[in-house]
């Protein structure tokens, strides 16, 4: 080899390697920037955890309660896009918690662990899932509405169905002329294992909050009576 080519050599192999240095380093960057986004989604989740604490606290007890069981748990918006639970973790896409009031906030989570409160993390097998979930969600929100939440203007419900089962409700919206254009905010709690693949429809927490709902049903002067009767009922 000349010494021309000796040198060519070298100089290739000093290029070579500043290029794989770079390409650490921007690989170290991404690393670092998704640790960072990751700390500060981790705090926000705490600070808004403290904050709706406080505020059942002061106004819902039951609530401030009920929350206890669930984890705030950030996920990526191409997992999900709004909101769910398994009855473990309440899972929500910190971009879209990010545009909603603090009062819409309150009632999507208030709405999550009602999902469980009201046996929702299975699912009966039914024709239609969508109309299934506005069942659910309606039953849900009737419920909230007793409990004395606001209801956001966009809340899914459905008048003229007050009082009855989401069994009821779903074959009801059979006569619905158009259920695409009734949106639900959230992932149904049944559907969650096709967005997140770590999770499974578990029998086992779904009894474990029949049996929460039943203890709440019992201290009588924390519920509205239809929300006890409910509760009770599960
Ligand atoms: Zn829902």
């Amino acid at each position: 080899m000349s010494q021309a080519e000796s040198l060519q050599g070298a100089s290739s192999g000093v290029e070579a390697l500043i290029e794989r240095l770079r390409g650490e380093g921007v690989e170290q960057g991404r690393e670092e920037a998704r640790r960072i986004v990751g700390d500060a989604e981790r705090r926000a989740t705490w600070m808004i955890e403290q904050a709706d604490r406080a505020y059942w606290a002061e106004t819902l007890p039951v609530m401030e309660m009920l929350s206890e069981f669930l984890t705030l748990t950030p996920v990526l918006r191409q997992q999900i896009v709004t909101a769910s639970t398994d009855g473990r973790h309440l899972y929500f896409c910190p971009h879209y918690s990010a545009t909603l009031s603090d009062e819409s906030r309150r009632f999507l989570h208030a709405h999550l662990i009602w999902h469980c409160v009201a046996g929702h993390l299975t699912a009966p097998l039914v024709a239609n899932r969508h109309r299934w979930h506005l069942a659910c969600d309606h039953e849900v929100n009737v419920l909230l509405m007793a409990l004395g939440l606001i209801l956001p203007s966009n809340t899914l419900l459905f008048p003229v169905c007050v009082g009855r089962s989401a069994i009821d409700v779903y074959r009801w919206l059979a006569g619905h002329p158009d259920t695409s254009l009734e949106i639900t905010a959230d992932i149904h709690p049944a559907a969650l294992w096709d967005y997140l693949p770590n999770t499974n429809p578990d029998q086992r927490m779904t009894a474990l909050w029949r049996r929460r709902a039943h203890l709440i049903a019992r201290d009588s002067d924390v519920l509205p009576e239809r929300v006890a009767k409910f509760c009770e009922a599960r």
